[in-house]
């Protein structure tokens, strides 16, 4: 007898490797300024880039216009670019750049080591496959058509689909996730994904079981601890 009828994955750095997609819109965008690429420059980007959303989500960063206003986003986002690469490009060659990053991001997309296999083979011994992200619906479709990965996929959610505007790991993300799927069997479900917070931290406060993805081997956190824990997706064959 399974013990889960439901697997919910998460997508960025569970199913996909983030990173890469990172990188080469990253590489792209050097190319485009007239910059030499380096592994080191791009090492010094992903650290500012954290940096900023963190400070962005405190408050400390001044944005000129309000939150609903639509010049909003792409100014948070092609601010980053003018800050890092200040003094050599302006705020309006940033906001020139911004929506080629964004293609850019979404032109090559690397599957996590094992992913197909793994879908492949959870899906075939019958289980119901979700993905269910932050990001927006349309960015999953297309990232799991482009891994060849879609038909294995039941339903995909985001954050964009949710009433409330909520992200994971908030309980009511979850909640409207359940009512969308139409499943409410709790038990019988297990959340996959990279993220303590996310994915650990938001199970554990809707009562579903996690398994924590942790390719880096990190130590766990006493406040959120997975109900399974792999260091490779392909373990999920094993335990499954
Ligand atoms: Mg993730």
């Amino acid at each position: 007898m399974k013990k889960y009828e439901l697997l919910i994955f998460d997508l960025d750095d569970t199913l996909i490797n983030n990173n890469e997609n990172v990188r080469y819109a990253f590489k792209k965008m050097t190319e485009v300024l007239g910059y030499t690429y380096s592994d080191e420059m791009f090492n010094k980007w992903q650290k500012f880039d954290k940096k900023f959303w963190l400070d962005f989500y405190n408050g400390k960063i001044e944005i000129p216009y309000n939150k609903d206003d639509e010049r909003f986003v792409p100014y948070v986002q092609s601010l980053r670019y003018r800050n890092f690469f200040r003094p050599q490009i302006s705020m309006e060659r940033a906001l020139e750049i911004n929506p080629k990053f964004i293609d850019w991001l979404k032109e090559i997309v690397v599957p996590e080591e094992g992913c197909y296999e793994t879908l492949e083979y959870l899906h075939q011994k019958g289980y119901k496959l979700v993905v269910a992200t932050n990001g927006a619906n349309q960015a999953i479709e297309s990232k799991l058509r482009k891994i060849n990965c879609r038909q294995f996929i039941d339903e995909t959610f985001s954050a964009d689909m949710t009433k409330e505007c909520v992200t994971k790991p908030n309980p009511i993300y979850f909640k409207e996730l359940l009512d969308y799927l139409g499943y409410h069997e709790k038990e019988k479900i297990l959340l996959i994904g990279d993220s303590l917070h996310s994915e650990v931290e938001g199970g554990k406060n809707t009562g579903i079981d996690t398994c924590w993805y942790n390719r880096e081997q990190l130590p766990a956190k006493e406040d959120a601890i997975p109900t399974i824990e792999i260091h490779k997706l392909k373990e999920l064959t094993k335990k499954l």
